[in-house]
Formats: C-alpha cells, sequence, structure tokens
C-alpha cells in the first residue's frame, strides 16, 4: 500500500497531513499525486468523498512551496474553478489547512458576498485563487485580477460544470491564462463532451480514475417498480417495513417533497431524518451524525444536500422520485455498496417519469429489473422480463442531458 511519505511531498505538508488526521492516501491520491508532482496534466475520474480535494491540492501547494516568491499584485499562481459557492468553499477550506503557517496565501471570490472585499483581497496577489467562474470573468473586467502569471489551472466538478453552462465562462477564461500551463480536470462522471474539454484545454493527459461511471452497479442490484405518484408513499412504508434495521437512504427532488416524506415516515413511527437545502449546516450535520451511528434508520434528502456524504452502511438507496439529471442516479446509487459490500438501489417510478428511466437507463448502459408494475412502452413484452445487463455505459452513448432550470442554477452559482 502506498504511503504519503512514499509520494515526496514537502515535509511542511507531511506535518499538515498529520495535523488533519490523514494517515494513508485515497486511492485517487496515490495514483495522481506522482504525476501532478512530475508536471502533467490529469483527466480525473473520481466522486466527492474520494479525496479528490487533497489530491490535486497537496501537489499544488507542494509546487507553490517551492517558489520562493510573492504573487505580483492583482496575479493569480493558480486558478481552481468550481461550478458552486458551496463547493468553492469547501475546497478554500480543504487547502487551507494544507497552507497554515506557510507564506502562500489563498483567495476565493464566489457570487453573492460583496465584490468590494474580493477586488481589495486581490490587489496583493494570491498563490491560489478559487472561484466561481461567473464571479471570476466579473473581477477579470474590473480589470482586479490578471491570470497572465497563472500556470496551475484545476477545473473541479466539470461535469456539473458543463451541466451548469459554464464552458462559455471557460472559453473566456482558458485564453487568459499563462502558458505552459499545467491543467488538471477532475470530473464524478464522463460524458462525451468531456473528452472534448480535455482535448481542448489539456496537454497530453494522464487519465486516473477511482470508479468508473457505471461501476457502482456492478456492486448494486437495481430494481424499478413503476408506480402512480400518489402511491410511492405507501410503497416506500412497505418496503422500510420489511427490512427495518437496515440504514435506507431516500432521494426525493423537492425540499418540501423530501420533508413532508420525512414527517409521513416519522408519523408512522420510523426513525427518519431528512437534509436539505432548508435545513441549516449544523442541522444536516447533526442528522448525518444520527444515522451514521443509526439512530436514525431513514434518511430523506435531495441531491444537492446529498453530495460527497460518504455512509458506509447504506444498504438500500430508494429513488422516490427520478432524478432529472441522469448522470445524478449514478451518483446516488454510489451511496450504497461501499467498501466492497453489496447494496441495493431502487426507483420509483411514476408514469410521468418514464423519460427520467430511459435517459438513467441510457447512461447507465442497462435495463434496469422490473420490481412491480408494468414498464409503460414495453407493456406488450410484460410477460419477458428484461435481463439486467451490469456492464459500464456502451461506447460512444450519448448520455441525454437536461438543462432545465439552467439559467437560475447558473445565477444562484456565480
Ligand atoms: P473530497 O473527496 O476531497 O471532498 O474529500 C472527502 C473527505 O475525505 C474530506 O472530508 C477530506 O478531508 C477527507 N480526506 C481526504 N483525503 C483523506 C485521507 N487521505 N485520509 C483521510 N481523510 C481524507
Amino acid at each position: 500500500m502506498t504511503e504519503f511519505s512514499m509520494l515526496g511531498l514537502a515535509p511542511r505538508l507531511m506535518k499538515a497531513l498529520e495535523a488533519q488526521g490523514y494517515t494513508d492516501p485515497t486511492p485517487i491520491q496515490a495514483k495522481a499525486i506522482p504525476h501532478i508532482l512530475d508536471g502533467r496534466d490529469i483527466m480525473g475520474l473520481a466522486q466527492t468523498g474520494t479525496g479528490k480535494t487533497a489530491a490535486f491540492g497537496l501537489p499544488l501547494v507542494h509546487q507553490l512551496l517551492q517558489i520562493g516568491t510573492a504573487p505580483t499584485p492583482k496575479t493569480a499562481r493558480a486558478l481552481i474553478l468550481a461550478p458552486t459557492r458551496e463547493l468553492a468553499n469547501q475546497i478554500t477550506d480543504n487547502l487551507s489547512g494544507f497552507i497554515k503557517g506557510a507564506h502562500l496565501r489563498i483567495t476565493h471570490v464566489v457570487g453573492g458576498t460583496s465584490i468590494n472585499v474580493q477586488i481589495k483581497n486581490l490587489t496583493r496577489g494570491t498563490d491560489i485563487l478559487v472561484a466561481t467562474p461567473g464571479r471570476l470573468l466579473d473581477l477579470i473586467d474590473r480589470r482586479a485580477i490578471s491570470l497572465s502569471e497563472t500556470r496551475f489551472l484545476v477545473l473541479d466538478e466539470a461535469d456539473q460544470m458543463l451541466d451548469l453552462g459554464f464552458i462559455h465562462a471557460l472559453r473566456k477564461i482558458a485564453p487568459l491564462l499563462a502558458t505552459p500551463r499545467q491543467t488538471l480536470l477532475f470530473s464524478a462522471t464522463m460524458p462525451k463532451q468531456m473528452n472534448e474539454l480535455a482535448q481542448t484545454y489539456l496537454n497530453n493527459p494522464i487519465r486516473v480514475q477511482v470508479s468508473p461511471p457505471g461501476k457502482a452497479a456492478d456492486k448494486v442490484t437495481q430494481s424499478v417498480h413503476f408506480v402512480q405518484q400518489t402511491g410511492k408513499t405507501a410503497l416506500l412504508k412497505r418496503l422500510l417495513a420489511a427490512h427495518p434495521g437496515e440504514l435506507a437512504l431516500v432521494f426525493g427532488r423537492t425540499k418540501h417533497g423530501s420533508e413532508r416524506l420525512k414527517k409521513q415516515l416519522e408519523a408512522e413511527g420510523f426513525a427518519a431524518g431528512s437534509i436539505h437545502g432548508n435545513k441549516s449546516q449544523g442541522q444536516r450535520e447533526r442528522t448525518l451524525q444520527d444515522f451514521r451511528n443509526g439512530k436514525i434508520k431513514v434518511l430523506v434528502a435531495t441531491d444537492v444536500a446529498a453530495r460527497g456524504i460518504d455512509i458506509p452502511g447504506v444498504a438500500y438507496v430508494y429513488n422516490f422520485d427520478l432524478p432529472n439529471v441522469p448522470e445524478n442516479y449514478v451518483h446516488r446509487i454510489g451511496r450504497t455498496a461501499r467498501a466492497g459490500a453489496t447494496g441495493l438501489a431502487v426507483a420509483f417510478c411514476s408514469p410521468e417519469e418514464t423519460d427520467e428511466l430511459r435517459a438513467i437507463e441510457k447512461v447507465m448502459g442497462l435495463s434496469i429489473a422490473v420490481a412491480s408494475g408494468t414498464r409503460p412502452a414495453e407493456a406488450h413484452k410484460a410477460h419477458k422480463p428484461q435481463p439486467s445487463k451490469r456492464n459500464g455505459p456502451p461506447q460512444g452513448s450519448k448520455p441525454r442531458r437536461r438543462f432545465s432550470g439552467q439559467k437560475s442554477r447558473q445565477r444562484a452559482a456565480a
């Protein structure tokens, strides 16, 4: 097994790792760090929770520590682009832990907060700039920052960046960077557009991956119930009651719907909790802790709130509502069958959701086994159940992407 001491990181970083309680590198760290230290471009396929922030953050900080001089005013040596404010904050927090006590400066610029404070923070220049694309473009327009000395670029959660329509921002930002530069691209899924992105912005990249899309499906037994929307709650209660001791994660589409469902479950005596955008960070953390230690057996969550949560004992993932973006199904079912365990992913598909189901099956490259009800478009062959094929997506398959709500989400993020 690889140890941090074998990776050649600066002693200062080794101390920071110890302080953070990291003992061994995660697989993505063990694979990516040596190549990044060699100066190679990386295309990393890894989900949140795999330790990908440190996989790019540690070798980045290591290289910046070697420079030894302060950055020029209004410039950044490294740029990390993230699709959402939350992710940008999380990256900044994580990296701040690595540079504690060092001479490096980290600055983060996201929408929704005062641009004047950010302009002021950038006047002295920064070693690391963590940004959402929209706010960064604003600051460039106002000449608060120049990227002409930026020799490191990280694109984090690049698939989400594509979903949110940030490709245009990236087209404007990339030519402003210094050349040559090192570019590191990380993504949880690999839609076809990602290869185009890699060809445009990366130079002979090394591909590192720890959990290829569809791999979760190898260990997860998937099934779908065709059910009316109004029958979903009763079906869920029945299925939960059949496995009372097991941890179950239930995905809802909306904050209100998820909260309502949690209350209905509680009223029936289930130990249930919920996490979604209307809950404070403190509430979310407490609920997750209760779920982790089994005080709560059923956790109802929305996609955004559930991003990055890593709970080893989850036996069942229920897709109470199917996600609009098919890749989110991959994220969701990846919450079970962790660390070599097996898991069950159960989807509820109402007649209004058959398009979503088709998109999911296309991305996964399989036909999900029917547990109850009848597959609407295939009613005539209902007597011949489709065997569940457990391979990854077929070569060249085109995931269908949905862009509903793109503009508002983009505004919220930028
Ligand atoms: P990430 O995938 O970067 O969001 O990281 C997920 C979580 O794992 C974060 O809370 C990190 O602090 C933590 N983490 C990352 N690398 C390690 C490691 N080598 N050992 C222990 N925890 C880690």
